[in-house]
């Protein structure tokens, strides 16, 4: 009796498969590593609410850690180590390697735009004494989830001339911020009968910004329409020295205002605005900086317009990858083509964990649990896997003994149930370039909405992925 049930043991031991908890892999010195990771993390977080300051603070690592400014056609040297911020939104960072770039180059691909509340280009109006500012939503918001929270605003504009200005208000402590008003329960009850999705409209997703008319010099209010509205543009002008004409020129946002925070008794868990796709991006850059004895050529790439597409000079399907390999390529006197057919790439974005919370929509064996690791995902795509890169098993055994090398926790999963939804990622735009591509990144709760959820363990895991990843 006792002798089977070790046998049985054994067997289940060798022959099934059985998904781990970080807790249970996890040495106490990385747990505390961990902690560390999550603080530095956070605070990227923070700086990097939008693809622009994204990449402004991912160029200060960078120079920080011996990186320089790199142009199309530029010469490089073996060990050289270089980035280039495509118009301020997108940014590619690479290390070139020591032997032959035919053999291949390492990419790791994030990206550093998340959803948002874009300004329209006629933003500001009055109604009733109250000054608003239109928003145009970017990428795939539950629009339920903006109102009555505070707002920040961050952005660009650009004024006639030229010159761009860096607008930032809502974060700074003593900043005000801005809010989407919603209907209070006693008179909420038509609007309750909607369906989630119908409840809120585009359309009223306006930002509150003030409610003080102009003044005269004498203290009372200017005569005439639209005072509201001039006093919020009397404001900003003071400030920042800009017309409503300029609101044309901008590119300015609402995002949740306020800093990440730990989440649980234990702290475990980092809650924040912005998790994807950030909580990929700092993972692939820090272990770019922090593999410097990599053999291979390492090219770290945070995109822009993910959320929307990746289409545009700054996203994803702009030719800007496949033109830097060429000219890497030709300075250094290899074949593009050849070195793009040689490459390996992790498309890094984030996945559904699974939430126990709305289990309908997960089919559990296949789902990303927390704390369970780096989550590698084949396919992404809808339906039938349309619309989506499905790695080869050649390819992603490659990656699951890396992972096995450096110990890294990982599992794999598909974004809820087949019938249920989907979703992609860039993946398929670099494996177009013919470059082995597979998915991976950190589950997330929450995901899109304006505070998601992730787990710290499964951060320091993924940036244990790609350490191996660039080895
Ligand atoms: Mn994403
Ligand atoms: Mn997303």
């Amino acid at each position: 009796m006792e002798n089977e049930k070790t046998r049985a043991e054994a067997m289940r031991e060798q022959l099934l498969y059985k998904k781990k908890n970080v807790f249970e892999t996890m040495e106490e010195a990385d747990v505390e590593r961990a902690g560390e990771y999550a603080a530095g993390y956070s605070e990227y977080l923070f700086r990097a609410k939008t693809e622009r300051e994204a990449v402004r603070i991912s160029v200060t690592m960078l120079q920080r850690a011996g990186y320089v400014p790199y142009q199309l056609g530029d010469a490089v040297e073996p060990g050289g180590k270089y980035y280039l911020a495509n118009r301020g939104k997108a940014l590619f960072a690479f290390r070139i390697g020591s032997e032959d770039i035919s053999k291949g180059v390492r990419i790791s691909a994030a990206h550093i735009d998340s959803p948002r509340l874009d300004l329209k280009q006629h933003p500001l109006f009055e109604e009733e004494g109250m000054g608003y500012l239109k928003t145009h939503y970017y990428g795939g918001i539950r629009k339920y989830h903006w109102p009555t929270i505070p707002l920040a605003l961050h952005g660009v504009v650009t004024k006639q001339g030229g010159e761009t200005i860096e607008v930032n208000i809502g974060e700074d402590a003593g900043d005000p911020v801005f809010v989407i008003t919603d209907l209070l329960p006693h008179l909420g009850k038509a609007q309750g009968a909607k369906p989630l999705d119908k409840a809120f409209a585009g359309e009223g997703l306006n930002l509150l910004i003030g409610a003080s008319p102009l003044l005269d010099e004498d203290g009372t209010p200017v005569a005439g329409e639209d005072r509201v509205k001039l006093n919020m543009m009397r404001i900003l002008n003071e400030k920042y020295g800009i017309v409503e004409s300029d609101f044309m020129t901008a590119e300015l946002c609402a995002v949740p205002a306020g800093r990440p925070v730990d989440i649980g008794l234990d702290r475990c868990m980092i809650g924040a605005y912005g998790h994807d796709d950030k909580v990929c991006a700092y993972p692939a850059l820090t272990a770019l900086i922090d593999s410097d004895d990599s053999a291979h050529t390492v090219i770290c790439v945070l995109a822009d317009k993910e959320e929307t597409g990746s289409d545009g000079a700054t996203g994803m399907q702009s030719a800007l990858l496949t033109d830097l390999i060429g000219e890497l390529c030709k300075v250094l006197g290899a074949n593009a083509a050849l070195t793009r057919s040689n490459s390996m790439c992790l498309s890094a974005d984030v996945n559904a964990a699974y939430d126990p919370l709305y289990s309908e929509v997960f089919e559990k064996r296949n789902a990303a649990m927390i704390n369970s690791g780096v989550v590698l995902s084949k396919y992404t795509g809808s339906g039938g896997k349309y619309s989506t890169n499905d790695a080869s098993a050649e390819y992603v055994g490659k990656i699951r003994d890396m992972f096995t090398r450096d110990n890294v926790l990982w599992q794999t999963a598909e974004l809820g149930k087949i019938d249920e939804g989907g979703g992609g990622t860039v993946a398929k735009y670099i494996a177009n370039e013919n470059i082995d591509t597979v998915d991976l990144g950190v589950p997330v709760l929450s995901m899109h909405a304006p505070f998601e959820v992730i787990s710290k363990l499964d951060l320091y895991e993924t940036y244990k992925a790609f350490l191996a990843f660039c080895k």
